[in-house]
């Protein structure tokens, strides 16, 4: 058996996992929750948030986020990629900033506009 919070919703449901009962899940008020149970345990994925470095811009950073959960195994190597990158300014909010992240088909895209100093 493993215990998990559900993180879908903000209810938090605390779950109750059988793994060796093809993941039977008690402790879920909605079915969501046997979703992402089975999902934890067996390929976890997370929205991956950091920032980027920006030249010439109102900022010297500008927020970013994968367009969809990747794999969590590739977050240290996603986080690698990712401060190696330097935007020049004007940045859109929506701007693919690294596509196809490390082959996974999703995006990291710009989370806001950054326009130029001047
Ligand atoms: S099981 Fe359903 S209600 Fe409970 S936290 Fe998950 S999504 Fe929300």
């Amino acid at each position: 058996m493993k215990e998990l919070t559900c993180i879908v919703c903000p209810r938090g449901c605390r779950l109750v996992v059988d793994e060796e009962n093809d993941y039977a899940t008690a402790g879920n008020a909605c079915p969501r929750g046997a979703e992402y149970a089975h999902a934890e345990l067996t390929a976890p994925t997370r929205v991956l948030t950091s920032t980027v470095a920006v030249t010439g811009g109102i900022h010297p950073r500008c927020p970013v986020k994968t367009a969809a959960a990747i794999p969590k195994g590739l977050l240290p190597a996603a986080m690698r990629r990712i401060r190696a990158v330097c935007l020049a300014a004007p940045v859109q909010e929506g701007q693919v900033v690294i596509p196809d992240l490390l082959g996974t088909g999703v995006d990291l895209v710009a989370c806001r506009d950054l326009p130029r100093a001047d």
